[in-house]
């Protein structure tokens, strides 16, 4: 996408939805069209403030009990962006490797915000209790008989000296 209206314009602004999975691969399926928001206004000449917003769902499974669920992503960010004439220090130029020369290279960013927003814990309820790893049996439904004493490994260190000491 093309942003040299954008940099060169006092005042200019662009608004536009696009669709997630048009952009990015992804290996799971997406509940409705994930589409993200983004705005640029510019802040003055050669400097242009990015605003993305959007709300993807996608379908996933519990990560402790493999329940399904749909898992929702907010998504929220703020982003500063220079044109290639204005002079900024290195850091800044290669935090924004997603623009090339006047043009964003919208997957690249996408994917960076996906990979900040992303859940490292996919889960069907806070306190999901999971599947016993004995019987299969889904703990959050019943208990199960099997004992599911796993003895910690300093304390099972513990045992063994106490054992050698016999
Ligand atoms: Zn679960
Ligand atoms: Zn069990």
């Amino acid at each position: 996408m093309n942003l040299t209206e954008v940099f060169q314009q006092e005042g200019k602004r662009i608004s536009l939805s696009i669709p997630l999975d048009e952009q990015i691969k992804f290996e799971k399926k997406w509940k409705d069209t994930p589409l993200i928001t983004l705005k640029f206004s510019n802040l003055e000449k050669g400097k242009v403030l990015m605003e993305g917003k959007g709300e993807v769902q996608f379908f996933a499974a519990c990560d402790r009990c493999l329940a399904d669920k749909v898992e929702t992503v907010s998504l929220d960010f703020e982003r500063e962006l220079f044109s290639p004439d204005i002079s900024i220090d290195e850091d800044t130029r290669e935090e924004q490797y997603y623009l090339n020369g006047y043009d964003l290279e919208i997957p690249l960013l996408l994917q960076e915000v996906l990979h900040m927003y992303w859940p490292t814990k996919i889960l069907c309820k806070e306190d999901c209790k999971g599947i016993c790893k004995k019987c299969g049996q889904d703990l959050n439904v019943a208990a199960c008989q099997c004992d599911d004493f796993v003895p910690d490994v300093r304390f099972a260190n513990l045992m063994d000296l106490f054992n050698n000491s016999k």
